[in-house]
């Protein structure tokens, strides 16, 4: 057995173009290796002979090969490989097409064990593009029988690969060492580390998934906790600079805006001045649902840190929000003549006359001469020293924020006060049932803001079938002509990388071609540069691009009021807490906007048969979008849905970053926390368990601030 650090180019069949693309999802080590778990499942039942099969349902067969060859069909211009497979009841037809290597991989009379579905068509079975893997009397299939694990991958590289690669050093499964205390697992009837990575990796029934599952759903939640324990005993020892409230200034900012407060932005408002007055630093987390209103609460708050001529930082996880808020700070903070800044990894821009321009550490001059940054999540983690900051905002925050307060403590961010450490504000989309927030945020208050501004009217949500795609650009055209504007999301692709660029490149032709000739669209991708996402986001608000064509990288706290389409491809691959939050893209302004729900084309890789992928499942779950507006009615209803065999995936990411545990899991939370504090009794600082601090401390380290 190898040494977990072990790089993986030690493994067999690891060369350097295998070892590039494992790298490229972020897998060096063994150790990665083992903790990249598979996000769902797919099951194929054994049927022990051909006398049994079942039709239509996803089987699996061990089976001799009579004959294959491959042959052209010229008019789908296509291989089509075919083959006779039979055991001691019977025999079978089978096809793949376009994989002509197929015929040379297997040969007449070699065993091999089968995975898919038989279809009948005209009285013939057929098995149609099976998954395959050649068996002999002493090995058991890994790819095709039982319940199969399916991974993320990148391009190149394939699921069977990535299986064959886990198989081989699952022996060291055995030499993880274990974080939680020996006395914790007992108490909790969990398996140990060990067994639920074989379990996660390798389940024989549903019960070995949900057991792997429970452990590092505990796992999870108790290391977010404690965390949060030593984050509140470190705050506790802290002190932060007191800004005093000055509020006749803020009385005339709020009534200069262009609308009336809502009473809970007010209220939230009111709970947040009231912490930053005190010294000791305000840990709060801000939650209201997309387009309720967040931003302005959070400008109120920089504006009295500003007003007490304190420096604040204002955060945003993409480029495209931060230059976002950046326009509005400086639009709504304009009489003041505060110094502020836009600072990204890409782009630095201010309102005001750098003193210095000496490129290398412009950085640096910023954040001395500034009075409000604006910038991406990174600002945080390069290492910046600030004039007299007092306050962090960081806007749009999945990881509840734990992490990045840590940062901030850690960070030697104010020169000249190093005692003091910043109040901190986080805010959020993501719906938190407010009795667990309590509990998991230890230290963190929460501001809810409920209702949305008033004017609001409900986004009419449709699901489009392909045969009424054409009714609805016909619609979307009519929208444009009467001067609004419109979203196109692209499908996301699963599991390889870079491939929702293409298909964003693909559908602009496409539209531009045959749909939208006249009408000015652009494309837009994580992958574009700054100032190239920047100029086509100002082009669209300023209303002279009236389509974004866009990958998901649209998702978060985009605010064009004059959007009033939302339309999403492929809209059943996407989670509900996602498909929410490009929905609240639009309804932000006065008039009434549109989300529609577009199904993929079916994708014919049989031919020769009507298949028909079943939507039925899918489509009930947009229907909950079409019935609910609101964000936690379809968090809990999107949490239902993960349903067996579905243990995560991309689906489910934006939403936290917890990839076993929820927010609904109050039992567990509630567990973990119990246990946090039966351990921190006897042992307040954890000192009988290393490995869990390093654990917490490694974590930390290496949460990405994008
Ligand atoms: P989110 O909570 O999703 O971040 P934003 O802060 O971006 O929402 O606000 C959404 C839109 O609503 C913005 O255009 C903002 O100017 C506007 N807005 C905010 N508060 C109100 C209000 N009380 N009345 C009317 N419009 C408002
Ligand atoms: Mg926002």
């Amino acid at each position: 057995m190898e040494n977990l650090e072990k790089n993986i180019k030690t493994l067999p069949k690891i060369g350097d173009k295998t070892e590039k693309k494992l790298e490229k999802m972020g897998i060096k080590t063994i150790n990665d290796l083992i903790f990249h778990f598979p996000f769902r499942y797919e099951k194929y039942e054994f049927c022990e002979n051909l006398g049994k099969i079942k039709i239509n349902t996803a089987i699996n067969l061990k089976v001799k090969i009579d004959l294959i060859r491959n042959k052209r069909s010229f008019r789908k211009k296509m291989t089509i490989s075919e083959a006779i497979v039979s055991d001691d009841h019977g025999s079978l037809e089978v096809i793949w097409f376009n994989q002509p290597f197929i015929s040379k991989t297997l040969k007449n009379g070699d065993m091999v064990s089968l995975a898919g579905k038989i279809m009948a068509n005209n009285g013939r079975l057929i098995m149609a593009s099976p998954i395959y893997e050649k068996i002999n009397q002493y090995s058991e299939p890994i790819h095709t029988k039982g319940i199969v694990p399916i991974y993320n991958l990148t391009s190149g590289l394939t699921q069977k690969q990535l299986r064959f690669f886990i198989k081989k050093i699952s022996p060291n499964f055995l030499k993880i060492t274990e974080y939680l205390p020996k006395e914790t697992l007992e108490r909790q009837s969990l398996i140990n580390i060990n067994l639920a990575t074989e379990k996660i990796h390798f389940p024989k029934k549903d019960d070995d998934i949900e057991k792997a599952s429970e452990y590092f759903k505990f796992l999870e939640l108790f290391l977010f906790q404690l965390k949060s324990y030593f984050l509140k005993k470190e705050l506790e020892t802290k002190r932060a600079e007191k800004l005093e409230i000055k509020l006749n200034e803020i009385k005339k900012f709020i009534l200069s805006l262009p609308f009336e407060l809502t009473d809970d932005q007010k209220k939230s408002s009111w709970e947040i001045l009231k912490d930053i007055e005190k010294n000791n630093p305000m840990s709060r987390l801000l939650q209201g649902d997309v387009g309720s209103g967040k931003t302005i609460v959070a400008l109120i708050a920089i504006l009295n840190c500003l007003l007490n001529k304190k420096q604040a930082i204002f955060m945003a996880p993409t480029e495209i929000l931060a230059t976002q808020h950046y326009k509005t700070a400086l639009k709504l903070l304009e009489k003041y003549n505060f110094k502020i800044a836009l600072l990204s990894s890409q782009k630095k821009e201010s309102n005001f006359e750098l003193l210095s321009k000496n490129k290398k550490d412009i950085q640096q001059i910023i954040c001395q001469q500034a009075d409000l940054i604006i910038g991406t999540h990174s600002l945080i983690s390069e290492n910046i020293h600030f004039k007299n900051l007092s306050l962090v905002v960081i806007d749009e925050q999945h990881r509840f924020g734990v992490s990045q307060r840590q940062e901030i403590l850690k960070k030697n961010l104010d020169d000249n006060k190093k005692e003091t450490t910043p109040h901190f504000l986080s805010m959020t989309a993501t719906p938190i049932p407010r009795s667990l927030s309590l509990v998991l945020f230890n230290g963190s208050k929460l501001s809810s803001i409920k209702t949305k501004p008033k004017n609001r009217l409900d986004i009419k949500t449709e699901i489009v079938s392909t045969e009424r795609k054409n009714k609805m650009y016909e619609f979307i055209n009519q929208e444009i002509k009467n001067g609004r504007q419109a979203f196109i999301i692209c499908p996301l692709i699963e599991e390889i990388e870079n491939s929702e660029i293409k298909s964003v490149k693909e559908e602009y032709q496409k539209l531009k071609k045959n749909i939208f000739p006249e009408i000015e669209m652009s494309i837009l991708h994580g992958k574009m540069k700054a100032t190239e996402k920047e100029q086509i986001m100002s082009d669209f608000l300023a209303n002279k691009i009236k389509i974004i064509i866009s990958t998901s990288v649209i998702e978060v706290g985009i605010d064009v009021p004059n959007a009033t389409i939302m339309l999403i491809e492929g809209a059943e691959r996407f989670g509900l807490a996602q498909l929410h939050q490009f929905r609240g893209r639009v309804g932000r302004g006065e008039y009434q906007s549109y989300c529609f729900l577009s199904l993929s084309e079916t994708k014919n890789d049989t031919p020769f048969f009507d298949k028909k992928i079943n939507y039925s499942k899918s489509t009930s779950r947009l229907e909950a979008l079409k019935k609910y507006q609101n964000g936690l009615d379809l968090a809990k209803i999107d949490l239902k849905n993960r349903g067996s065999g579905n243990i995560y995936g991309k689906i489910q990411s934006g939403f936290t970053n917890f990839k076993f545990a929820s927010i609904f899991d109050y039992e567990t939370i509630k567990k973990s926390r119990d246990e946090i504090e039966l351990l921190s009794q006897s042992d307040p600082n954890f000192e009988k368990y290393p490995l869990l601090l390093k654990k917490i401390t490694k974590n930390i380290e290496e949460t990405h601030l994008e």
